[in-house]
């Protein structure tokens, strides 16, 4: 059923069964009739028939996008949508400050910095896991295998990076006491201003395109 545009995105009332191809107008081209205001009123909940601007009815019927803020359909509301309604995905989300991630001003590293935390590098250690022929050791030391951890943190060739500037000494306690490469990465976000933190991005950067 098409619906009239209303202060928020969509409406909440529940299709009843044998109305879903009412239309707007059916129901209001003659709002002096209190049978079809009476009708509108069965139909929806109160919240509903209050936002239906009954008063103006001479305009057609479209279709809209109930998913999106403008009632029109994009690529990212669907995408929205599917992740946070349709697809149980508790599993995939990754806690920490996102939005203060996606808000540095290092715009193309930023998207390094996700896939290292969503664990999406193809660091050896998960390509060995998908089935991909590679060396096992880290290429950098060759003692141990390679994951986020230990390619940004734990190798000593990344650690005499951080040395190098500067950074050594605020890292290796956090990194000492961590669970996993993404503990330190989203404490350090939390507690930097934005633009020692896109400093630290960047390093890590570095470290990873070495
Ligand atoms: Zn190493």
């Amino acid at each position: 059923m098409a619906q009239s545009k209303k202060s928020h995105a969509y409406g909440t009332t529940n299709m009843s069964a044998g109305d879903e191809h009412v239309t707007v107008a059916k129901l209001v081209n003659y709002s002096e009739s209190k049978r079809h205001i009476a009708k509108v009123h069965q139909l929806f909940n109160q919240e509903d028939a209050a936002a239906m601007p009954l008063q103006f009815l001479n305009e057609d019927d479209m279709p809209i996008w109930r998913f999106s803020r403008n009632d029109k359909y994009s690529f990212r509301s669907a995408y929205y949508h599917l992740m946070e309604v349709v697809i149980e995905n508790n599993h995939l989300m990754v806690e920490g400050n996102w939005t203060k991630m996606w808000k540095l001003n290092i715009p193309k590293v930023k998207i390094f910095s996700w896939r290292s935390l969503r664990e999406c590098l193809p660091v050896n250690e998960r390509l060995i896991r998908k089935g991909v022929q590679c060396d096992k050791k880290c290429l950098c030391c060759d003692l141990n295998r390679e994951n986020e951890w230990h390619c940004f943190f734990g190798c000593k060739a990344s650690q005499e990076v951080w040395i190098e500037v500067g950074m050594w000494d605020n890292l290796h306690q956090q990194i000492d006491n961590a669970a996993d490469y993404k503990q330190p990465v989203f404490h350090l976000l939390d507690s930097l201003e934005s633009t020692n933190m896109a400093h630290i991005v960047m390093t890590l950067w570095m470290i990873w395109c070495r």
